[in-house]
């Protein structure tokens, strides 16, 4: 029987979604019909319904519906909470769950694809926008201490105001401005601004990279002028593709409980 499922965006036509989706299918032996939909601006609410009513399984969101999503869930997981946001949404019995896989994405993809471990690692978390927030809890987690930056600072300080309130960790979330990183060095920088989407770069310098410290920026599909920066200071490199892959192999897992191998699926999307 075919299963139905989608990614819901404005724009869409260049989700990798699809092509990530039906390669973990065709490996597991699922008959999945997996399509892009473009919902108006004004419409993601009327498309989720339109979806459920022709029997979808569920769907993936992404710009700029993910804050939408999260308020038309009946049921939230503990990640989709703390992140405020949603991007893998399933339907059962007309309720609608909501979930965030970016955060496992991150963590996947770092702490197995990369084989760096963050307990008692310094990261420093550059943006506190919808993809910073969705990745602060797994961070956590798993045993990292988080310095924020923004340019904006305020929103710095909610982003950590808002985890420090819910904790229950040891670690505290440390907001900052970029100008106080001056001569603080960390294990793990994490890029989850935009400003690659603009040619950008956020002002970090050199001390601010440790010793083999890790570069991580979440965009994809092209150098950006901070993985630049970051290889010319010496640290390990990496792109937000293995995120996109294990961020999706999480929904996967949600709506077909089966794990999908995504290291063949990343060399794939890599090589092409
Ligand atoms: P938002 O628009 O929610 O947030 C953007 C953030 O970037 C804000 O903190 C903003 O700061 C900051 N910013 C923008 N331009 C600059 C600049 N020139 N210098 C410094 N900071 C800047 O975007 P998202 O959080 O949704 O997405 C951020 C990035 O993460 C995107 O590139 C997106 O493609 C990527 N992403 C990748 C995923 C993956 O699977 N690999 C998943 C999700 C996102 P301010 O508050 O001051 O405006």
């Amino acid at each position: 029987m075919t299963v139905n499922y989608a990614v819901i965006g404005h724009p869409i036509a260049h989700s990798k979604s699809p092509l990530i989706h039906d390669a973990f299918a065709k490996e597991a032996g699922i008959d999945l019909d997996y399509t892009r939909v473009l919902a108006p601006l004004d419409g993601f609410e009327a498309t989720v319904r339109d979806l459920m009513s022709r029997g979808f399984g569920g769907a993936n969101v992404t710009v700029p519906f993910k804050f939408e999503a999260f308020a038309l869930c009946n049921v939230l997981s503990e990640q989709a909470i703390a992140a405020k946001a949603v991007n893998t949404l399933t339907f059962k019995q007309g309720q609608i769950f909501g979930d965030n896989t970016d955060g496992v994405g991150l963590l996947t993809d770092i702490t197995q694809n990369l084989g760096v471990s963050l307990e008692g690692k310094s990261v420093l978390l550059m943006g506190a926008g919808g993809a910073a927030y969705g990745v602060v809890l797994p961070l956590l987690k798993a045993g990292a201490v988080i310095t924020v930056a923004n340019r904006t600072l305020n929103k710095a300080e909610e982003l950590a105001h808002t985890f420090n309130q819910s904790a229950g960790f040891f670690a505290k979330v440390h907001a900052s401005t970029y100008e106080e990183l001056r001569q603080q060095a960390f294990d793990v920088i994490v890029n989850a601004t935009s400003a690659g989407l603009s040619d950008a770069l956020p002002p970090i310098n050199q001390e601010n990279f440790a010793k083999d410290a890790l570069a991580y920026d979440m965009m994809y599909g092209k150098e950006t002028l901070f993985m630049q920066t970051a290889r010319a200071c010496g640290a390990h490199v990496a792109d937000g593709l293995g995120m996109l892959v294990e961020q999706a192999a999480e929904a996967f897992w949600l709506w077909h409980h089966v794990r999908p191998k995504t290291n063949p699926v990343i060399r794939t999307f890599r090589a092409s």
